[in-house]
């Protein structure tokens, strides 16, 4: 593709945080951006140029970010496959439907991963609720919705099958995947890019901790060996070239007790767990996600620092706005906050990463920061 030079306006499907960042890092580099969301105070929509606070699939606000904008992407997996179609009839689209309508949905994901001879986790699909008698090995499991699920909602962990029947019953019987539950020595997740050109850039292998299933904190680069770094990140790129992949793609592992590797999911997209390239790394996962909408060449995504991301969730507000002067005191800290008004418990607010010579030095840092910020 030509490739589309700064002072183009770009078009963004969503308005989360994740969006936010990319609006600013389009900016950075003189682009223009207009955002489509329907929430009205949508972190992205309040900075960029355009906001149309429309339905997704409003075909008014399809057409016009189609026909204004010299490109479109995503930062929401949860887009109607059928609309980044239509938009691909006016504009250039990435990543590709097929890979967001493989990402949003379990059981197609689940499938597809297995069809290509990808390791997951042992699992059914359960859409019946006499599905249940065959799926005895599977136990002790989790119950996932297929479609809709985020920062672990809509998964219910079940030892039995009166709990898996209990379990699908109260996901008011829409499709879902029983995955076994897996013994987990830790979780990591490779966040790369993939230009038009087929061109990739990784970032480093990141560790993830979770609390009540969701991302607590992201330690880049992971403490795990090198060839397990070097397994995660062969399985991401040849997942990238089968999905012929445009754009910034997160892959989430689960490394086994006794190392074997599994793929968690998938999402086509930059990542949480690649917030910390934003103040570690060369280029962001922003900017690499802009460069590849762009069909610009790649920037480097070599870490200058280790680094350790700590998410600031809605339960820190409890009592009032958090002492900020505890991260902002320590100099290798870098604060992030989203711009989101209501503070709910388990809502993404914003994050911190800290900067370190070493991993341990970084998370030592940002583990004292995260207490003082929690005992106020
Ligand atoms: P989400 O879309 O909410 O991120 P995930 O499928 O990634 O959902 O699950 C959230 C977290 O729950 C994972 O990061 C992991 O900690 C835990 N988890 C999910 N599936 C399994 C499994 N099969 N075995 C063990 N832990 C799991
Ligand atoms: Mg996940």
């Amino acid at each position: 593709m030509e490739p589309i030079l700064p002072g183009a306006m770009l078009g963004l499907l969503g308005g989360g945080q994740l969006g936010r960042m990319f609006v600013m890092a389009a900016h950075q580099m003189g682009y223009q951006v207009m955002v489509l969301d329907p929430d009205a105070d949508s972190p992205a929509g309040r900075i960029a140029e355009q906001f149309l606070c429309k339905e997704y699939t409003d075909q008014t606000a399809l057409q016009q970010l189609g026909t204004r904008c010299a490109a479109v992407t995503t930062e929401f997996e949860n887009i109607p496959a059928d609309v980044l179609s239509a938009l691909a009839s006016y504009s250039a689209v990435s990543p590709n439907a097929e890979s967001v309508a493989i990402a949003q949905n379990r059981i197609a994901e689940k499938r597809f991963l297995q069809t290509h001879g990808f390791p997951v986790a042992p699992f059914a699909v359960i859409d019946k609720i006499d599905c249940v008698d065959e799926v005895k090995h599977l136990f002790p499991g989790i119950l996932k919705v297929s479609q809709f699920g985020y920062d672990g909602k809509g998964q219910r962990q079940v030892s039995d099958a009166d709990e898996l029947h209990a379990a699908f019953v109260e996901m008011r019987s829409v499709p879902c995947v029983l995955e076994k539950k897996l013994p987990l020595k830790s979780e990591v997740s490779i966040v790369l890019t993939r230009g038009c050109d087929g061109a990739m850039a990784s970032f480093p292998v990141v560790e993830n901790q979770h609390v009540s299933g969701v991302l607590d904190i992201s330690i880049a680069p992971a403490r795990i060996a090198t060839m397990i770094a070097k397994q995660a990140n062969d399985a991401a790129e040849s997942l990238a070239e089968i999905l012929e992949y445009q754009g910034v793609l997160c892959v989430e592992f689960f490394v086994l007790e006794g190392e074997g590797l599994i793929i968690n999911e998938i999402a086509p997209r930059p990542h949480n767990s690649g917030h910390y390239t934003v103040d570690a790394c060369i280029t962001s996962q922003f900017e690499q996600q802009l460069r590849a909408l762009c069909g610009l060449p790649l920037g480097n995504a070599a870490m200058h620092h280790s680094a350790v991301m700590v998410n600031l969730l809605g339960d820190l507000w409890q009592k009032g706005e958090p002492e900020w002067l505890h991260v902002i005191k320590q100099p290798l800290a870098k604060l992030h906050l989203y711009g989101k008004k209501a503070a709910r418990p388990g809502r993404k607010m914003g994050h911190f990463t800290v900067l370190g010579a070493t991993v341990d030095e970084a998370f030592a840092s940002a583990r004292e920061i995260q207490q003082q910020l929690e005992s106020v």
